[in-house]
């Protein structure tokens, strides 16, 4: 067995640091939690969302899967991980915001890109990756002779679109980003470089995160499409 002396050290230290004389944040969460955000991200270790932003327990609702996607809304009896946590975050805890993290380098799209077929990629995995199927047809068609890497790249933003679009989906989100209650984000973050991009709606391209800017308001675009 791998030793985990690292994982067990590391519960020392966060005791000691939230449970010991300063137990004010501790005491804080017991009485609930009221996140800001619901962040949908990648299972992928490189980029645990509460690292890369810095966030304290109790800040983020994080959801995470392979390759941080969406399926389209659809009620049936099917077990619904993505679609229960959305639930719960919008309609329970009445976040104000819905975040899709995308990364570089996920391991995710790479294997959507290089496969023929969804059984390629095991049980599971090919069907859960397909979700993004059109991004990365809309990829091989509009960069059909750029090399894998790119191709990739390009698709890792074109899946966070489509994870947004299938988020307007399901109707009661729809209807608080209708109603301003509700706000949705698409960002990038590139692990060679520790950018993170967000997605702009006015320019249509994903722009290095500076100080402020604009939610995407997908009713909207769906007006003007
Ligand atoms: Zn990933």
């Amino acid at each position: 067995m791998a030793d985990v002396t690292k994982f067990l050290d590391g519960i020392e230290d966060f005791q000691q640091q939230h449970f010991g004389d300063n137990s004010e944040l501790a005491n804080t969460l017991i009485d609930g939690q009221k996140p800001q955000a619901l962040l949908i991200g990648c299972c992928d270790s490189r980029v645990d969302p509460a690292v890369l932003l810095n966030c304290d327990l109790g800040d983020l609702f994080i959801l995470r899967n392979i390759a941080n996607l969406v399926p389209p809304y659809l009620n049936n009896d099917d077990y619904h991980g993505v679609s229960s946590s959305l639930e719960y975050a919008v309609c329970h805890l009445e976040v104000s915001d819905i975040i899709i993290l995308g990364h570089s380098e996920c391991g995710g799209i790479e294997a959507l890109m290089e496969s023929t077929d969804k059984g390629d990629l095991g049980e599971f995995i090919g069907k859960w990756v397909n979700i993004a199927a059109s991004a990365r047809d809309k990829v091989l068609a509009d960069l059909p002779e750029a090399p894998p890497d790119k191709q990739a790249r390009a698709c890792e933003k074109e899946a966070i679109l489509v994870s947004l679009k299938n988020l307007m989906t399901f109707p009661w989100i729809k209807e608080r980003v209708a109603k301003g209650q509700l706000s949705l984000h698409g960002w990038y973050y590139n692990i060679k470089t520790g950018q993170l991009c967000y997605y702009n709606q006015l320019t249509g391209e994903f722009e290095i995160l500076v100080s402020r800017y604009s939610p995407v308001d997908r009713t909207k675009s769906e007006n003007t499409a």
